[in-house]
């Protein structure tokens, strides 16, 4: 009896890339997800966004999801409003996500939920988002870019108990931070688990922990590429939920 790798599908972003033969439309996932999923056991596929109604057969034919980050959630599906920093808003690809979330959750397909991938889960279930966390609050430290995005700069306290504490193994880690928007109104069915000092709400906890849902507002993809073993135990904890559910032949 062979045990096969889990199926991990990873939702994808959708730029325009410059090539030598003109602007290309893609479907994207950075490698860094993809790396993180197979040196954790996971095979990973690409998730474009299709019509929400597929969902259901998408959830059907994995093992467990990543939902990754990108661009800003169109406001209008929490009531909130448009702000200048918002950046790649995507209705097609949030209306597809949220129906993959809302699925996972009756399906209890094990998640790990990343930057905008918290983001889309709380928004799916219910919740809101502050637009934009330096005209509103006032902090600039959770926004870096370029080569430092693989180490922290960022200290997250984490409650234990929480899913994400318990895939850890600590209650406090340092983070990197790429993201300009956060959880204002938390999902019914969740509660915020972990904050950085400024009151930033970093990781989402289900009140029913029989889902494997991981949701973390840093970029843990990013830290394993320097064997960050926080970073790595979150795609590990991951990929042995799939495991578990995952059909042997
Ligand atoms: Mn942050």
């Amino acid at each position: 009896m062979r045990v096969m790798n889990p199926i991990i599908g990873i939702t994808s972003r959708q730029p325009v890339i410059k090539t030598s033969g003109g602007d290309l439309e893609a479907h994207v996932v950075n490698k860094v997800y993809t790396d993180a999923v197979i040196r954790n056991g996971g095979t990973p596929i690409t998730l474009p966004p299709v019509a929400p109604s597929e969902a259901t057969r998408i959830i059907d034919r994995i093992d467990g999801l990543v939902l990754s980050g990108g661009g800003d959630i169109d406001p209008a599906s929490y009531g909130g409003k448009l702000h200048d920093d918002m950046y790649a808003i995507d209705p097609r690809r949030d209306e597809f996500e949220f129906a993959l979330v809302r699925e996972a959750q009756r399906r209890k397909l094990p998640v790990l939920a990343i930057c905008r991938g918290l983001q889309v889960l709380n928004v799916a279930l219910g919740g809101s988002l502050i637009e934009d966390i330096p005209s509103e609050i006032g902090s600039t430290d959770h926004s870096i870019r370029g080569p430092e995005v693989v180490n922290c700069h960022q200290t997250v306290t984490i409650e234990p108990g929480s899913l994400v504490a318990s895939a850890i193994g600590e209650a406090e880690v340092c983070v990197n931070s790429i993201h300009h928007q956060a959880v204002r109104k938390v999902a019914p069915g969740f509660r915020a688990a972990g904050w950085t000092s400024d009151g930033v709400i970093e990781v989402l906890d289900p009140e029913d922990h029989s889902w494997p849902i991981l949701a973390v507002q840093w970029h843990p993809e990013y830290l394993a590429v320097e064997n960050d073993a926080a970073s790595l135990a979150l795609f590990s904890s991951l990929v042995e939920a799939a495991r578990r559910k995952t059909r042997v032949s």
